[in-house]
């Protein structure tokens, strides 16, 4: 049973895409749409040896070590000119370090797959990524599971379109126009959070006022996107 999150991330992969699931761990996604007859190839790519063995052992297990290639590389150093990749995902990782492997891995991304990215932090970072390269974000999700809240993002190569203000990069294009349950909740805890830290910075009196001002045009931000027209 796939999980909601990588479900919605499945959602995005298009019908007889050529899929690199980098950081594959498992290769829980890639085995689900092969499964569904989704794709028609995939690499799932591993830089550590404990989750390349787990993405073996369930390709054995599922019988799909044909259309399923585990690799152990780093990045997108698992992906070949010959696969003829036309769809990347990464997902359950930060923000930064989704942005060093599709930097580091430019070379890969010549043909301007379709990336389908879940950074647990920093999406931010992620989508200023794409906006520097001309990637536009053409769809987003946010949503919670087992305690957590979870940002999708999915970008194809679109140049000239890929302005974001300062607002769709800190809380998404789509996102923060849509404000669901799971982003009303994600951003109210993170004003929550701020506050206590106002409070403590209030009681411990020696706090550079430019520091506290900071935080309260941050807390003043998100409120207004929570509350605001958007
Ligand atoms: N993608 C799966 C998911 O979303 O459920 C697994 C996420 S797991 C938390 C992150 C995986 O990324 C780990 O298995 C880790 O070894 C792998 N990883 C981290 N850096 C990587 C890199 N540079 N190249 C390939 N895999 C990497």
């Amino acid at each position: 049973n796939l999980s909601k999150r990588l479900l919605t991330v499945a959602n995005y992969v298009p019908q007889d895409a050529s899929l690199a699931d980098i950081g594959s761990d498992h290769a829980y996604l890639p085995a689900y749409l092969a499964l569904k007859e989704q794709i028609r190839f995939a690499v799932a790519g591993e830089v550590v040896r404990g989750p390349y063995e787990n993405a073996c052992h369930e390709l054995r297990k599922e019988g799909l070590t044909d259309i399923i290639k585990a690799r152990l590389a780093n990045g997108l150093e698992a992906i070949k000119v010959t696969d003829k990749i036309d769809t990347i995902t990464i997902c359950g990782m930060g923000g930064p370090l989704i942005c060093n492997i599709l930097e580091d891995g430019r070379a890969k991304l010549v043909n301007h797959p379709r990336l389908i990215l879940q950074p647990n932090v920093g999406a931010a970072d992620v989508r200023r990524w794409l906006m520097q390269e001309e990637y536009t974000v053409v769809a987003e999700e946010i949503l919670s599971e087992d305690g957590h809240i979870y940002e999708i993002i999915v970008a194809d190569y679109i140049p000239n379109q890929a302005h974001m203000t300062d607002l769709d990069l800190e809380f998404g294009v789509y996102l923060r126009k849509e404000k669901n349950a799971a982003f009303i909740a994600k951003w109210s805890e993170e004003v929550h959070k701020m506050k206590r830290v106002i409070q403590q910075m209030d009681k411990a009196k020696v706090v550079p006022l430019e520091k506290k001002q900071l935080m309260e045009d941050n807390v003043a931000r998100i409120e207004g996107v929570l509350h605001g027209e958007s």
